[in-house]
């Protein structure tokens, strides 16, 4: 049976694995428009210094775990490091200063932070729970924990992980376990009280971690283990399905497969496909400027720290690079990571690299207090990276889903959740319910 693959990101190359680990009949082709493999999941070597280009760790907690797993049956534990216990700690931006995320019940009576999380707790068990199906992210945490949570809080978090604003975002897509929560306890704390908590083995654990050779290592190991053919540098620029196949055209060349994977952004896809629905899922750019000092400038011992929207109109956060792994620290002792744009500054992907390195600059000297210039930085333009989930995700998903024929499935971050774990976790289920229907011989 001929299976193709769009998109050589880590969901499409992780569905490969899959489909592999349980099936020697399938012959499976892979195609990527860029000339190598890994999609955003990407570490540039450059003059002696690793930079990560997309995510700078991933998280093995909840949807992560499966990275683990996938990790061990690769056979690279071994090539595994894992982020600095201090980097649990997170800053937010207020007035203009860093301030540190309550993590104890010390920190949360402690810091007018903490005392504003507390009064916000302690009135959400008592807020009657929501009628709505779906609604947006500020909307569902204004009513349940209050307005100044949403602005000092969440609009972060969600710039953070989304680029996109709280009120643009589906919280059942986005937030889906706390969501939940509120449907089956009516209160997102008593939820959290109340779910039993698993016991976490080591390996289990809320780590993040690289590799030593950067988060790109683990898309090149995949590739390198998939008895897969790759059509890399091959744009694939329409898709036909027929009754008894579906037809690829890259460049005037076309190719019959029996089923057709793809686990390209929706913005991408609708190029591809004639539905609207695809256009209803829209996508922030975001551009990351990675910086590094020779010497080393005082860094709060953290992660990192994300601003506001109250607070900049353009930065997001900041990663402190070389606190979280230091085992990265080659040519530079210093080094941190500044993200720009999303939904906040939507046209900096087009800001010359001039500009954006003196947008790091005044931040550095503004957040951090560090005057000297940098000794390298490298510009990295994500363009239409991430998908921003809109209220009514889900049921879009169930629409598109239902109007692709048998032979199109769609996976990957577009779609099904933005985090690498996600990524992976679509792949398993979409490689899970295709080799059931393989078995049951109801495909053909
Ligand atoms: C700056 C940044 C930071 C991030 N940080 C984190 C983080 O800390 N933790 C985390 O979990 N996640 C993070 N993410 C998100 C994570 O990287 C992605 O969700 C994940 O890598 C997506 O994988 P994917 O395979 O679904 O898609 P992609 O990696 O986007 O792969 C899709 C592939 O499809 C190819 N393609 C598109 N159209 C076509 C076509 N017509 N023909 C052929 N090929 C095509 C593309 O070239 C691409 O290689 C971050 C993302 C960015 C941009």
């Amino acid at each position: 049976m001929k299976v193709a693959i769009i998109g050589a990101g880590i969901a499409g190359l992780s569905l490969a694995w899959f489909l592999q680990q349980n099936s020697s009949t399938l012959d499976i082709s892979i195609f990527d428009e860029k000339e190598r493999v890994g999609g955003q999941l990407y570490t540039l070597e450059k003059n002696g210094q690793r930079y990560e280009c997309g995510p700078r760790s991933l998280r093995t907690k909840g949807a992560g775990k499966i990275i683990l797993d996938l990790i061990e049956e690769l056979g690279i534990t071994e090539e595994v490091i894992e982020a600095r216990e201090e980097s649990r700690t997170r800053y937010l931006v207020h007035k203009g200063a860093l301030e540190p995320v309550p993590s104890s019940l010390y920190a949360l009576c402690s810091s007018s932070l903490g005392r504003m999380c507390l009064k916000a707790c302690i009135k959400e068990l008592f807020i009657p729970r929501g009628r709505q199906d779906d609604e947006s992210v500020a909307s569902f945490f204004e009513r349940r924990f209050g307005r100044s949570m949403v602005s000092r809080c969440i609009d972060p978090l969600t710039y953070g992980i989304y680029g996109a604003d709280p009120h643009s975002l589906s919280m059942q897509s986005c937030f889906g376990s706390i969501y939940e929560k509120e449907k089956k306890f009516g209160s997102v704390v008593l939820g959290a009280l109340l779910s039993p908590r698993q016991k976490q083995s080591k390996k289990q654990s809320n780590v993040m971690i690289s590799f030593k050779k950067g988060v790109g290592f683990l898309p090149q190991v995949l590739a390198s283990k998939l008895c897969a053919t790759f059509h890399l540098g091959t744009k694939i620029d329409a898709i036909v399905e027929e009754a008894s196949h579906v037809l690829l055209s890259s460049g005037g060349k076309q190719c019959a497969f029996d089923a057709l994977f793809v686990a390209i952004s929706p913005q991408a896809l609708s190029t591809l496909l004639p539905l609207d629905q695809l256009k209803a899922i829209p996508q922030t750019s975001l551009v990351t400027v990675s910086t590094g000092w020779h010497d080393v400038h005082a860094l709060p011992d953290a992660f990192g720290f994300l601003c506001p929207s109250s607070e900049d109109d353009k930065l997001l956060g900041v990663v402190f690079d070389s606190r979280v792994f230091p085992q990265h620290n080659q040519l530079f002792k210093t080094r941190i990571s500044l993200m720009f744009g999303g939904e906040r500054a939507p046209a900096i992907s087009c800001f010359r690299d001039e500009d954006l390195l003196s947008l790091s600059e005044d931040a550095a000297i503004k957040y951090l207090g560090i005057k000297a210039p940098f000794d390298d930085a490298v510009v990295f333009r994500a363009r239409d990276a991430v998908a921003r989930y809109p209220v009514g995700h889900a049921a879009n998903v169930d629409y598109i889903e239902k109007r692709l024929g048998a032979r199109i499935t769609l996976l990957g971050a577009g779609f099904y959740g933005v985090s690498v774990g996600d990524a992976i976790a679509s792949a398993k289920r979409v490689a899970t319910d295709f080799l059931r229907l393989q078995k049951s011989d109801m495909l053909i």
